[in-house]
């Protein structure tokens, strides 16, 4: 019998007898380990996910403040790095957030500058993605995911001559084909890595190691713009039990045999065992583990040390083979297997990771802030041509802090609608801190050029222009001044498309005797519409909660006139005192028609709806209703289980709910030369107008929505619906990122045999731009004026989430409600949304032109400014510019999509073909730009036409592209793309779909 005592003096004498036989040491690691064929291959990527606003907003994400919500710091994530690699040149890092990694290196000394770009030169240090944030990829338009792409790399490119070769996109919810071929071939990149597809496709994809694709995302590009694509098995974490943050609790590597709890043995099986089991899903002898999650290696050398450790160890147990990697080393690893890859088309939406866990609310979530973001971002195109033809100020004001508002706003918790709500307000705060230093630049550009200076001869201009940013709530001071002293209101309008275009100006003014002439002082037609209390409401708690003010003045109506602008420039109009009152009121009947030329809405009196679409012209007769519902939200339902509607979810308890008008609504008609509106106030919470404009052959809607009841105790999701009576056969068409319009089938997926189990949240798409459906005689379109969730749930019929308000947490991590409120002196009310939309029918195959051409203009609406004058302004000014050569326009099917002054003496031009290939039997065709025209009285010195990020030249990115083989050989269609540019003839041509971008030196 042994007794305790025992074996106290045993331990005892075993501890005595270690100390003296052997001490702790230094143990050198070996990590000096490279692939090697013939074994399975482990490569370790540190990283760590640093969201540009999440829970904490930036800057306290950044100093490591407000740590009570989370507990990160970027600050210590870079800082702590830089001796952890330094300390073994055999370490690896990729880093991918610029808009941290800018705010860092503008902090460090030249001396630890130097250190960095050494780690950057000998790749212990990779830049990866490379964008000011990872890109959201549902809520997103694909002109801001180049620009914020376009930060990033050039910043990369300026500091330290690389370009990042990898995309790198592991937490965006779902992924678009936009991401692949624009965001990821054609910046040059040679893979794209993410982590969150559908449970049901991964689950398939494991089975059939079809995780690793490659991915051909366009039609029109087909073969030529495939990139290499990895889904990650579950996320972008380490394996289980893997994590080694300074509170994580994976056991450490125990090596000290003079120690308890050695543990080598153990975590090397561990590792193997791990990596054994990824493997078996994976084809080729290479997998990837992605060493870090989010805000990780706040203390960099935690990380390391046990990496060391597992390097040295698993490779001396010999049976797999780990070794320090980048997303590079291990896609150049997978190229060089010369394996053959399963094809992927069209894309990743909707993504669910599990069963009634649809990531399809997110679509919709602060659908203010997706309006904000898509009105700022038209705005920034605007302003960077005017900035350019006055000339970039450096000292300012110029459009860089808009360009870093944007960048962020794209992040894929800012415009997602899926971050804190403080952390919202941080974003929209710093939109509109941006735009007004734009504004400034835009007022100083028109002042410049209506005083006729030349680029170099703009000193301080004299006139003053105002903008009216919340012109969409009727508030615009500058257009509601009283007229009966004498002035003239100016009115600049700026047209930022190529082509001319004619369109209808809608201003706020204060009395009913104005007129509106035109540059050459000749009266132009116009229309009052009286301003609905529904509106003035809206207006005046608006002002009130944003600007602080009680708008002194209250306008009695909108002004609409007709103004035609030149491509990329402005023309002028005046409205002054009239004698006499210059407003008709509208009349009424049962049964009713509206519209002013070929298109006409028929309406039921009696019923107070839309009936009828009929446009004579285009032999289209469609009936049709229009109507709100809203889908009640699923709750706590008190289960284990339970998964509630939230910011990112969308989960609808049961099927929706018709919102029908309350008691008797009659419908309010207007009419009159310009627009003919009915205006329908639905109940007390949602305002309509239905609009027919003068010249244009679509219905405009515009909806107020909210604040949505809640106290019932129920969160609601709000949509409108159009049903029609189109054969649609499952079938319509949303678009990626408002560019490729991608074919959706109700209840399907093309990869997989679809369980259904949310017969409605599974069948809803992110719409940028619009959405279509189409029969043997027609098609049926819808444009949005932002982002927003909509399918079409019946044959026919298409449906838009115009707003959300829960009381629940969806449990992925926000840990609110999105409940938005509006508060004015500590009084808060639901959020109310005002928005848009378009819809028109059209002869089947006809109506690509309207989605198309008609949709730029959506999101480049003219841009107004205004002045006053006592005197005949056109005396001393310029009243009509153009920025291109008189005699030309741009084709229909070509939009500027960039024209900047890069401050360097350089100019980047990206020109866009905005139709895809077989969409339009006139307009998918080969173009041609005329730079000569463009730039008409300037001397191109240089052009050189970079990659869509421009941070490499064309010819050099198409030179290094990686070529994939692909499993099973379809006979390819010819691809079509413009050639190159003659450097004496400057005509550049433009195939559909394409996108060029170049950096053009002027002769001074
Ligand atoms: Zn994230």
């Amino acid at each position: 019998m042994v007794t305790s005592m025992d074996i106290g003096v045993w331990i005892l004498l075993f501890l005595v007898g270690f100390i003296h036989s052997s001490e702790s040491k230094y143990i050198a690691y070996n990590t000096t380990s490279t692939i090697v064929p013939g074994k399975l291959n482990v490569h370790l990527v540190p990283h760590t996910h640093d969201d540009v606003g999440w829970l904490k907003t930036i800057d306290q994400y950044y100093v490591g403040s407000n740590n009570s919500i989370q507990g990160a710091c970027v600050q210590n994530v870079l800082d702590s790095l830089i001796p952890a690699l330094l300390a073994d040149k055999n370490r690896k890092f990729i880093y991918v957030e610029q808009a941290f990694f800018q705010r860092w290196w503008r902090e460090q000394s030249e001396v630890v500058q130097k250190t960095v770009k050494q780690l950057v030169n000998s790749g212990q240090l990779e830049f990866i993605n490379g964008g000011m944030c990872m890109h959201d990829e549902a809520a997103t338009h694909y002109i801001d995911m180049i620009d914020q792409t376009t930060l990033g790399h050039r910043f990369i490119k300026e500091e330290f001559g690389v370009t990042p070769r990898i995309g790198w996109q592991i937490d965006p919810f779902g992924h678009s084909a936009v991401q692949a071929y624009l965001l990821g071939a054609e910046v040059g990149f040679d893979s794209l890595f993410f982590a969150r597809i559908d449970y049901q496709d991964r689950a398939k994809r494991k089975d059939e190691k079809s995780l690793e694709v490659v991915w051909q995302g366009s039609k029109s590009f087909g073969s030529s713009s495939q990139i290499f694509s990895g889904a990650f098995p579950e996320n972008y974490e380490p394996p289980s039990n893997f994590y080694f943050e300074v509170n994580d609790d994976s056991p450490i590597v125990q090596d000290d045999i003079n120690l308890f709890d050695y543990n080598v043995p153990e975590r090397v099986n561990e590792f193997v065992s791990a990596a054994l089991s990824q493997a078996n899903i994976t084809r080729t002898n290479h997998i990837m583990w992605t060493m870090g999650t989010d805000f990780k290696y706040q203390y960099a050398e935690t990380w390391f040390r046990q990496l060391d450790k597992f390097i040295h160890y698993v490779n001396q147990d010999g049976r797999v083979h780990a070794l320090y990697s980048t997303p590079s080393i291990y896609t150049d690893a997978k190229h060089a297997a010369n394996e053959a890859w399963p094809i992927k088309t069209d894309d990743y939406f909707p993504y669910a990771d599990r069963v009634n866990g649809y990531w399809t609310g997110y679509f919709t979530s602060r659908p203010a802030l997706k309006g904000y973001v898509r009105w700022t971002s038209g705005y920034y195109l605007a302003a960077r041509q005017l900035e350019y033809f006055k000339g970039k100020s450096a000292s300012g004001p110029n459009t860089d802090s808009l360009a870093d508002a944007l960048a962020i706003a794209q992040h894929h918790d800012a415009v997602s609608g899926t971050s804190k709500q403080h952390v919202a307000n941080d974003y929209a705060k710093r939109l509109s801190i941006g735009y007004t230093e734009a504004e400034k630049t835009v007022a100083a550009s028109l002042a410049c050029l209506t005083e006729g200076a030349t680029k170099t001869g703009c000193g301080t201009p004299q006139v003053k222009f105002q903008q009216c940013p919340l012109l969409n709530i009727s508030y615009c001071p500058a257009s509601e001044v009283n007229f009966s002293d004498g002035k003239n209101l100016v009115v600049v309008v700026y047209n930022p498309l190529g082509w001319k275009r004619e369109d209808v100006i809608r201003i706020p003014v204060a009395n009913e005797k104005v007129v509106v002439r035109d540059s050459n002082g000749k009266k132009v037609q116009s229309q009052l519409l009286p301003i609905p209390d529904a509106f003035l409401g809206l207006r005046n708690y608006h002002a009130a909660a944003y600007l602080g003010i009680s708008p002194s003045v209250n306008p009695k109506y909108w002004l609409a006139f007709s103004a035609i602008v030149p491509p990329l420039g402005f023309s002028t109009y005046y409205v002054s005192n009239a004698k006499k009152s210059a407003y008709k009121s509208g009349s009424q009947s049962d049964g009713f028609e509206v519209g002013l030329g070929n298109l006409k809405l028929i309406y039921s009196g009696k019923e107070g709806k839309l009936t009828q679409y009929i446009n004579r012209k285009r032999k289209v007769k469609e009936s049709l209703e229009q109507t709100y519902k809203y889908y009640p939200s699923y709750g706590d339902d008190g289960t284990i289980t339970a998964q509630a509607s939230g910011a990112y979810i969308f989960r609808p308890n049961g099927s929706s709910f018709p919102i029908k008008p309350n008691g008797k609504s009659p419908l309010t008609v207007l009419r009159g030369p310009i627009v003919h509106e009915v205006h329908q106030k639905i109940n007390s919470w949602i305002y309509q107008t239905t609009r027919l404009v003068k010249g244009k052959e679509h219905v405009e809607v515009e909806f107020i929505v909210g604040p949505i009841p809640i106290d019932d105790g129920v969160g609601k999701e709000i949509a409108t619906e159009i049903k029609t009576n189109l054969t649609s056969s499952k079938t319509f068409y949303t678009d990626s990122n408002g560019r490729d319009f991608i074919e959706r089938v109700r209840d399907y997926r093309k990869d997989w045999n679809l369980e259904v189990n949310q017969p409605v949240a599974g069948n809803y798409y992110p719409i940028n731009h619009g959405i279509y459906l189409k029969d043997k005689s027609k098609e049926f379109s819808v444009l949005v004026d932002r982002s927003v969730g909509g399918s079409s749930i019946l044959d026919g019929q298409v449906e838009l989430m115009v707003h959300r308000r829960l009381l629940n947490d969806d449990s992925r991590g926000v840990a609110e409600a999105l409940n938005e409120t509006v508060c004015v002196s500590d009084k808060c009310t639901g959020l109310t949304v005002l928005g848009k939309y378009y819809f028109r029918i059209d002869p089947i195959g006809e109506g690509a032109r309207w989605r198309r051409t008609f949709g730029q203009e959506i999101y480049s609406p003219l841009l107004l400014a205004f002045t006053e004058s006592e005197g005949n302004w056109g005396d001393s000014h310029v009243t009509t510019f153009s920025g291109i050569d008189s005699s030309y326009s741009l084709p229909e099917n070509v939009a500027v999509i960039t024209l900047q002054d890069l401050g360097d003496g350089n100019v980047l031009l990206r020109l866009a073909h905005l139709y895809e290939i077989g969409e339009d039997i006139h307009l998918s065709i080969k173009s041609s730009i005329e730079l000569k025209k463009v730039f008409r009285d300037k001397q191109i010195n240089k052009i050189t036409e970079v990659n869509l990020s421009a941070n490499q030249e064309r010819a050099e990115m198409e030179k290094k592209r990686l070529v994939w083989q692909v499993k099973g050989s379809s006979r390819e269609p010819e691809v079509s793309r413009g050639g190159p540019v003659d450097p004496e003839k400057l005509i550049v041509e433009l195939s559909p779909m394409e996108i060029r971008t170049f950096v053009i030196n002027f002769n001074h």
